[in-house]
């Protein structure tokens, strides 16, 4: 790689970090290769015991990846099974309402926007199109998922489509494209990103929202983080490595937070869960309805538990972003 230009200092809303401008990041070659900055990934630690996927991360920028994550069926029977199954949740009264909370946080994002054309790429059920809809957008979505579309389509009759955003046939142009918490799940986020911004319109925005690897509580739980995912998170960004994700695509950004109570909240109870030995994620499968859990001594017990945590774990979801260390990164960037 060509030696980079000097070092700029770079500054968004709750941070500075320094980048380099350099040019526009070719392919990694391997899956060895950081995807964000193009160095070479050491072996790290990123599970309790199972290496099998070959964790990687970068001594430049921090990202962080699997080296190996499952492939094929492999990858399709992680999704098919527990909580990412398309199932009702438990509480789904509670559930819903808090997707309308959750939706309208995320459209704070793009509060300085003027509302446009959005396109949201894993757009699930429609949650967030729906609510971007009402705020004035005129929303369009992409799946993988035909049951997810299904239902987005039955239930708010949005303009969503199935397949995979890097084969479809989009003629249009958008003033924002979003990824909540997609790009920690597929395969190649560079070329995700790529893809992004061929899509954009004339002042367009990309929004991101990825779970936060240099949060507090990712890095006091460390291999007990409920947002660790892994194997379905094949990627652990943080600021400094979405930066440099970006920025070698033909990006910068323009602001950042680490704001999202739902993630941060959940994050947290877990966490101190699986810490002090109980059964991963067992709260969070439960709630998802997980099919292998079912309500027994052991789930009753966890629930008081977090039941216990709540109140200090809601203060901390406030606090947290505030002090710039959330569960989650959200980042607005724009092409340069
Ligand atoms: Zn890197």
């Amino acid at each position: 790689m060509a030696a980079d230009p000097p070092a700029r200092r770079y500054s968004c809303r709750g941070g500075v970090v320094t980048a380099r401008k350099r040019t526009l990041m070719p392919a990694p070659t391997s899956r060895e290769t950081c995807q964000a900055c193009g160095s070479h990934g050491l072996p790290i630690r990123l599970t309790a015991g199972d290496e099998s996927w070959r964790p990687r991360g970068c001594p430049r920028c921090g990202l962080r990846w699997l080296a190996s994550p499952p492939t094929g069926e492999a990858l399709l029977e992680l999704y098919r099974s527990g909580f990412y199954e398309q199932r009702a949740p438990r509480a789904s009264a509670i559930v819903m309402t808090l997707h309308r909370l959750n939706s309208r946080l995320r459209l704070m994002t793009l509060r300085e926007q003027r509302p446009g054309r959005m396109l949201d790429i894993g757009c699930g059920k429609g949650h967030f199109l729906a609510a971007a809809r009402e705020a004035g957008w005129d929303v369009r979505g992409v799946d993988l998922s035909a049951e997810a579309v299904d239902y987005a389509r039955r239930t708010y009759g949005l303009d969503v489509r199935v397949g995979d955003v890097a084969d479809l046939d989009l003629d249009e142009r958008f003033d924002a494209v979003t990824l909540w918490h997609v790009l920690e799940h597929v395969a190649d986020p560079g070329a995700l990103i790529e893809r992004s911004r061929s899509l954009l319109g004339p002042g367009g925005r990309l929004v991101i929202s990825v779970p936060n690897a240099a949060s507090l509580q990712a890095r006091l739980a460390g291999v007990h983080w409920l947002h660790l995912d892994i194997p379905r998170h094949v990627f652990h960004f943080d600021l400094r490595s979405i930066h440099a994700l970006l920025v070698g695509r033909g990006f910068e950004i323009e602001r950042h937070d680490t704001f999202y109570p739902e993630m941060e909240l959940a994050g947290l109870v877990q966490s101190v869960l699986n810490a002090a030995g109980g059964e991963r994620d067992l709260i969070y499968r439960f709630l998802k309805q997980d099919p292998t859990v079912a309500l027994n001594g052991r789930v009753a017990t966890a629930l008081v538990a977090a039941g216990l945590l709540i109140p200090g774990a809601a203060a901390w979801s406030l606090v947290a972003p505030l002090l710039d260390t959330g569960a989650s990164l959200q980042v607005v960037a724009r092409p340069v």
